[in-house]
């Protein structure tokens, strides 16, 4: 298997895209560190899920906007396999409004989340990395960071700011074999997208050449791929998985 002998840390593992994704790495091989905040029978299905296919994982809970729950994710994840591959920033949330209406605390919970949990992640996985000269960072970033929303400046903010810390961490981290890349998902069929109202969800799927909305497994796919080392000569990019509906 491609992934065999490699550890991954995947955050926001307990539902949609980040369980997909722990599923996908652990079917092809990987030991999977199962990272969730609130929802603890969710994450222990996905673990459970993984070992009945034979594969092996753990569960970790951690706040990843938290400096101090990030380096505790990957201290755990080195104790219990020793070694840490690949990291999968894919924790994420949305607190949308009209920019008028945007409360600070708001804006604060999805950067803190979506930007600088991403940071706190890197930071405690970097050195780890650069040790064993190898790594793979995959960071969750959106299409929205590429074009733009309305009533998600914070979020849109947040997701732009990951494809450019992708891109100064592909180059910092580049020299010891370290790839780092962002996924830009359109719209995926998740909890988090089915908050959206009908007539913008039709509306977005009349932006969509291949007329679906992406599943949790075509994210995955993409992932796992940029995790292999067939992947091993790409780094610093933002590749979008929507369907067609951005193209930059
Ligand atoms: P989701 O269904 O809402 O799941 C979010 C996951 O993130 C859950 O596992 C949740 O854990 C975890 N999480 C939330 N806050 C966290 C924190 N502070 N620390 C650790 N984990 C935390 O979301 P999704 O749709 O799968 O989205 C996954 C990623 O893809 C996000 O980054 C999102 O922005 C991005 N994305 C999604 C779409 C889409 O259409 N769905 C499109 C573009 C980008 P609990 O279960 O414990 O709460």
């Amino acid at each position: 298997m491609v992934l065999s002998g490699k550890v991954a840390i995947v955050t926001g593992a307990s539902r949609g895209i980040g369980r997909a994704i722990a599923i996908s790495l652990a079917e092809k091989g990987a030991g999977v560190v199962v990272n969730y905040t609130s929802r603890a029978g969710a994450a222990a299905e996905v673990v459970e899920t993984i070992r009945n296919a034979g594969g092996t994982a753990m569960v970790f809970q951690a706040d990843v906007a938290k400096s101090a729950e990030a380096i505790a994710l990957v201290k755990a994840a080195g104790a219990k396999f020793n070694r840490v591959d690949i990291l999968v920033n894919n924790a994420g949330i949305i607190r949308d409004n009209l920019i008028v209406r945007m409360k600070e605390e708001d804006w604060d919970a999805v950067l803190d989340v979506n930007l600088k949990g991403a940071y706190n992640c890197i930071r405690a996985v970097a050195r780890r990395m650069l040790k064993n000269h190898y790594g793979r960072i995959i960071n969750i970033s959106s299409v929205v960071g590429l074009v733009g929303n309305i009533s998600q400046v914070n979020y849109c903010a947040a997701k732009a700011g990951l494809i450019g810390l992708t891109k100064a961490m592909a180059k910092e981290l580049g020299s010891r074999n370290i790839t780092v890349n962002a996924v830009a998902p359109g719209f995926i069929t998740t909890e988090m997208s089915a908050a959206l109202p009908e007539e913008v969800k039709e509306r977005m799927l009349g932006q969509v050449p291949l007329k679906r909305f992406g599943s949790p497994e075509d994210v995955a796919g993409l992932v796992s791929f940029l995790a292999s080392d067939a992947a091993g000569y790409i780094t610093g990019q933002t590749i979008a998985v929507d369907g067609g509906m951005v193209c930059v």
